[in-house]
């Protein structure tokens, strides 16, 4: 199973949103990391046939999408960015409204909507009200709707858009979970949704892919640049006007301050760090 995106570029308008790209994707989770404007979810909407590509082609098993139609439309799940629930549908009945849209027959609706319920842990709440439900389970009942079908492909776009902390954990295991044997692809701005479960991180930056690859790959990329420094109070303002800051911690006396620099910062006590995901991003997008 791989899906191929060949040199796609997409403007709308003057607007290039999408730069002359190319990926192949196998079974497993993708982390498409960019902040708002880089182009992720134009590159979901091109992969679920709603947009064509102004150039270029993308390909299921070497078959162009848009000719597939129908059939590649069973293969897909998809969770859209800001979609609306229908307050007043129950979960049940919305699961078997979507059912219906996807073509799924009545006994293969039965059994996926039991499936899909249990996955996300709402078998409890089947008969409540969407408009009831809070942000997690709001999310939860978009994500079982991806996944009515059994579809071999999932496109998530920013799945963990305005959940608490707590919840943003639950959904990451959740989509690592029903990462077997599929396709999933997961756009989001925020490094911690993607950084344990994605096998491959693709870095977006104004349409373009400045860099992808499994997560400690890509932190190598800065591995000389970042460092701790011990300092004081009084000097932080003075480091955060040269460098980039990528977090603080104290420790009751000192104050230690992550850093990014290109060069080794000579004029304070630093020690280099081992580099992760967040300070990558913080690096191309700060
Ligand atoms: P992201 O999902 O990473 O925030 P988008 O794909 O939504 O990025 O947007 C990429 C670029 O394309 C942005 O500059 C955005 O303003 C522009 N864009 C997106 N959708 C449209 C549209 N329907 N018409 C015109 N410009 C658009
Ligand atoms: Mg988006």
């Amino acid at each position: 199973m791989e899906l191929e995106m060949k040199q796609v570029t997409k403007c709308y308008g003057a607007t290039l949103a999408l730069d002359n790209f190319s990926y192949r994707f196998t079974e497993g989770v993708y982390g498409l990391l960019g902040p708002n404007g880089s182009g992720k979810t134009t590159m979901m909407n091109l992969m679920t046939t709603n947009l064509k590509p102004t150039q270029g082609s993308l390909l299921y098993d070497g078959e162009d999408i848009f000719s597939m139609g129908k059939e590649y439309r069973r293969l897909l799940g998809f969770m859209p960015q800001q979609q609306g629930v229908y307050p007043g549908y129950t979960l049940e009945r919305f699961l078997w409204y979507m059912a219906t849209l996807k073509g799924l027959s009545r006994q293969e609706t039965k059994q996926s909507v039991e499936n899909v319920v249990k996955r996300v842990n709402l078998e409890d709440c089947r008969n409540k009200r969407l408009g009831s439900f809070s942000g997690g389970m709001k999310q939860r009942a978009l994500i079982a709707q991806a996944l009515l079908g059994n579809p071999r492909l999932i496109i998530l776009d920013e799945p963990t858009a305005g959940l608490d902390p707590r919840e943003r954990i639950r959904i990451r295991n959740l989509i690592a979970e029903i990462a077997m044997e599929k396709i999933v692809i997961l756009a989001t701005h925020v490094v911690s949704d993607i950084s344990y479960i994605a096998k491959e991180v693709l870095l977006l930056k104004k349409g373009r892919l400045i860099d992808s690859g499994v997560p400690y790959q890509i932190s190598n990329t800065i591995a000389d640049k970042v460092y701790e420094l011990k300092v004081n109070k009084d000097e932080l303002e003075q480091i955060s006007a040269v460098y980039k800051v990528s977090s603080m911690r104290e420790d009751g006396r000192d104050l230690y301050v992550r850093i990014l620099s290109d060069d080794y910062p000579e004029e304070w006590d630093a020690a280099p760090c081992t580099p992760d995901l967040e300070d990558v991003y913080l690096y191309h997008f700060d």
